[in-house]
């Protein structure tokens, strides 16, 4: 383990006595391999239908009160826990968000009814409000609910889960979860929460890591994306789809090329240097420029275009999506 990842356990201090053992979310299957262990924690992958997650690991509501605190938005290790500086970085975050409403917008007809299922400072939603949508959002976390609140009004974002949820069925045309679904302990109940809440043909559009990407596997267990206590799942192309099919989905696409984001130079020499120190010398001449604003994308997310399938008559022809 290294010294970085001891200190966030440490800092985290959880009671590993909240931690509980769990078999494959998708399948149930008992039968896994260990990819390896650190700290308390183990990331398996199903022998069955080759989901990987992490054992033991933390209830939703532990997850809320241990995890999603003051610090994850502000983390001083952002590596293995949380965000280095998620208000603060306000500006990056909301350009990403703008490319992702363009994208959704390519799969959806005129702004209709949307819910942002961890909506977090409710950034995607305030874009999606000033392009005329009547915009929703579910944040647990009481440290950043405030923000979305401000942004958005406190009639428009709700706390608590997908489960209670005060939101009447069939009422959303469209349901979005970014880099979300991973940390949800119970994803297919989840997805079938969202399946009632969206109108028949609604669209989910979700984010997510694939752990079968050339970059997951080139870092192996260096990979950004192992922030074991708070990352339970890592799907890829495969088990996303077999989740969202159990559910009452179909998938229509399943974008890498959009799912970059927004971060500044620092950032980006940062992350690289601790993963791979030869990308940090590579960048490390653009320093001259000050802290420009860099697009990347290591081709390691998904963003999954998915409809609810449900309801459709037998005699149903498929259109293209996006034609309305
Ligand atoms: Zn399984």
């Amino acid at each position: 383990m290294s010294h970085t990842s001891q200190q966030v356990l440490a800092e985290l201090a959880i009671d590993t006595d909240l931690l509980t053992e769990t078999n494959c979310a998708l399948c149930g299957c008992r039968e896994r391999r260990l990819e390896f262990r650190e700290g308390p924690f183990a990331i398996y992958t199903c022998s069955d239908c080759h989901l990987t997650y992490t054992s033991p690991r933390l209830s939703q509501s532990d997850l809320v009160r241990e995890i999603y605190g003051e610090s994850y938005w502000r983390s001083p290790a952002a590596r293995e826990r949380g965000y280095t500086d998620y208000l603060g970085d306000h500006q990056l975050i909301l350009r990403t968000c703008r490319r992702r409403a363009d994208l959704v917008e390519n799969h959806t007809c005129a702004p209709g009814r949307v819910l942002d299922v961890g909506c977090a400072a409710g950034f995607f939603l305030q874009v999606m409000a000033e392009r005329g949508w009547d915009a929703h959002g579910l944040e647990p976390s009481a440290a950043i609910r405030p923000q979305a609140e401000e942004r958005l009004g406190t009639e428009r974002i709700h706390g608590g889960f997908l489960k209670g949820s005060p939101f009447e069925p069939a009422s959303f045309d469209l349901i979005t979860l970014w880099d979300v679904l991973e940390h949800i302990p119970d994803p297919l109940a989840a997805l079938r929460r969202i399946h009632t809440l969206l109108a028949p043909g609604g669209v989910l559009i979700l984010e997510t890591q694939n752990v079968r990407s050339l970059t997951a596997s080139v870092l192996g267990r260096r990979w950004h994306h192992y922030k074991l206590a708070e990352h339970l799942f890592h799907f890829h192309p495969g088990t996303i789809r077999q989740a969202l099919e159990q559910t009452g989905f179909s998938v229509h696409h399943n974008h890498a090329r959009q799912a970059g984001k927004y971060v500044d130079l620092d950032f980006a020499l940062e992350r690289s240097k601790r993963v791979m120190p030869a990308l940090g010398w590579l960048l490390s001449p653009l320093r001259a420029l000050g802290n420009p604003v860099l697009y990347v994308n290591l081709f390691d997310e998904m963003i999954v275009v998915a409809r609810h399938q449900e309801e459709l008559p037998v005699d149903f022809i498929p259109q293209p999506v996006g034609a309305c």
